[in-house]
C-alpha cells in the first residue's frame, strides 16, 4: 500500500469532499399517468368518498370532465384565472357552498390548478388534479394568489392535490408554441432543483431525468405536436420537474421571473422561456456540478448554451421586448430581485443582475 502513499490522500479528499449531507421530505400524492386515464376519474372520486364533487374546468376540458366524473359532479365553475385572483375564488366557494360539494376536480393547466388549492386551502376538501399543461402546480404545497393586484405566496400541506391524473390525450392539442414554453417552464423547475440549497440524490435524480425527458420530447412535439410518444414523454418528465418544485426551494431564475412577472404583467410560461438560459449562464460558474449534469442530460457542451440553443431550435420566445417589457423597467426589476436576500449559489451582484435582464430584454444569448 505504500505505493498509494502520494494517491490516498488525495483520494480520502475527494470522498470527503463528496461526502454527502441532506435531508429530503417526500410529499405524499397518488399518481395515475397514462394515456386515457381520465376515465378513472370516478373511482378516484370514490375511492375519496366524494358524492358531490366541484368541477373546476374551461369549455374545453368541462364535458370530458363530466363524462368521466360519472354522476359525481354537483356543480362546475369555468372562470378560474392566472395567478388565482381572491374574488375569483371567492366566487367558486359560493357556487361550492351552495351546491355542498364535497371534493374538488380541476382539469386544466395552472390556472386552474391553483383555483383547486385555493379552494382547498379554505375548506380543506380533496382534491383530484387533472393538469394539461407542464406547469407543474400539480405536486407542489405551493400557493400564489393574488388581490388587488398583489400576488402572495404560500406553503402549506393542505393545498397539495390528494390525487393527480395525469392523461396524455388531454395534452395532444396543446399547441406547439404553449407545448414549448410550458415545457420550458418545467425545465427550469428542474435545472434549479439541480443547484437549489436543500439539493438532494433523490430530487437530483428526477430533475436530471426530467431535463433529458422533455428535452427529447420538446423537438419531437414540433415536429409533430399530436407525436402520442413525445407527449407521454414531455408529461413524464413535466411531472418529475414538478416534483422538483414541490421538494426543493428554488433560486435566481423563478425569483427573476416572479418579479418579471408580477412587475409587468409578463406571461408566465414565456418569461421562464427567457430567462432560463439566462440564469443559467448567471449560475454557472457557482454551480459546476449542477450544469455538468444539465448539459448531460441535454447531450450538450454547456448547460447554458445547451438551454439556449434548445430555446431557439423550438422557437421559443427570447426576448421579454418581445413580451411587452419596457426598457426602462430593466432597473426596476434590479432593484426588487436585489431586494430581498435570498439564497443562490453565486452571491446576488446588481451590475451583473442588471446585466443578465438588459440581454434577456435585448434577445441576446447568455452572457
Ligand atoms: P394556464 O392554466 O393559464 O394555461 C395557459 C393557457 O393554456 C390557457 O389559455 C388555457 O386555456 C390553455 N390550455 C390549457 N390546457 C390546454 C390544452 N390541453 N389545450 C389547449 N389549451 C390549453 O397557465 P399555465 O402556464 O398552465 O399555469 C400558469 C399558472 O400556474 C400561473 O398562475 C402560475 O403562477 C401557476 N403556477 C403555480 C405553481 C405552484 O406551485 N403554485 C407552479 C407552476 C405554475
Amino acid at each position: 500500500m505504500a505505493g498509494a502513499g502520494g494517491a490516498w490522500p488525495r483520494a480520502m479528499k475527494e470522498k470527503a469532499t463528496s461526502m454527502l449531507s441532506f435531508v429530503y421530505t417526500g410529499l405524499p400524492a397518488r399518481v395515475v399517468f397514462g394515456s386515457g386515464t381520465l376515465a378513472q376519474l370516478g373511482a378516484e372520486l370514490e375511492r375519496l368518498g366524494c358524492k358531490r364533487a366541484l368541477l373546476l374546468a374551461s369549455r374545453r376540458h368541462r364535458a370530458a370532465g363530466e363524462a368521466a366524473a360519472s354522476g359525481l359532479v354537483a356543480a362546475v365553475f369555468e372562470d378560474a384565472a392566472m395567478h388565482t385572483p381572491v374574488d375569483v375564488t371567492e366566487r367558486a366557494l359560493a357556487v361550492l357552498r351552495d351546491r355542498q360539494a364535497d371534493g374538488i376536480v380541476a382539469i386544466g393547466g395552472g390556472s386552474a390548478v391553483g383555483l383547486a388549492k385555493a379552494i382547498a386551502l379554505r375548506t380543506d376538501l380533496p382534491q383530484i388534479v387533472v393538469p394539461t399543461t407542464y406547469a407543474g402546480s400539480e405536486m407542489t404545497p405551493i400557493l400564489g394568489q393574488t388581490e388587488q393586484g398583489i400576488k402572495s405566496t404560500l406553503r402549506s400541506p393542505k393545498v397539495l392535490p390528494e390525487v393527480v391524473i395525469y392523461d396524455v390525450d388531454l395534452t395532444l392539442g396543446l399547441p406547439p408554441a404553449l407545448s414549448v414554453t410550458s415545457g420550458l417552464n418545467a425545465m427550469a423547475h428542474a435545472v434549479e432543483a439541480l443547484y437549489a440549497e436543500a439539493r438532494n440524490p433523490v430530487t437530483s435524480l428526477m430533475a436530471e431525468e426530467g431535463i433529458r425527458a422533455l428535452g427529447r420530447a420538446l423537438p419531437r412535439i414540433v415536429a409533430r405536436p399530436a407525436d402520442a410518444e413525445a407527449r407521454s414523454d414531455a408529461l413524464y418528465g413535466a411531472w418529475l420537474c414538478a416534483v422538483c418544485l414541490g421538494t426543493v426551494g428554488m433560486a435566481l431564475h423563478h425569483k427573476l421571473c416572479h418579479v418579471l412577472g408580477g412587475t409587468f404583467g409578463l406571461p408566465h410560461a414565456e418569461t421562464h422561456s427567457v430567462i432560463l438560459p439566462h440564469a443559467m449562464a448567471y449560475n454557472e460558474p457557482a454551480a459546476p456540478e449542477a450544469a455538468a449534469r444539465i448539459a448531460g442530460a441535454l447531450g450538450t457542451e454547456g448547460a447554458a448554451r445547451g438551454l439556449h440553443d434548445l430555446a431557439v431550435r423550438l422557437g421559443a420566445p427570447l426576448s421579454l421586448k418581445d413580451l411587452g417589457m419596457p426598457e426602462d423597467g430593466i432597473d426596476r426589476a434590479v432593484a426588487l430581485v436585489m431586494k430581498d436576500s435570498y439564497w443562490n449559489p453565486r452571491p446576488m451582484d446588481g451590475q451583473a443582475i442588471r446585466d443578465l435582464i438588459g440581454r434577456a430584454w435585448a434577445g441576446l444569448p447568455p452572457a
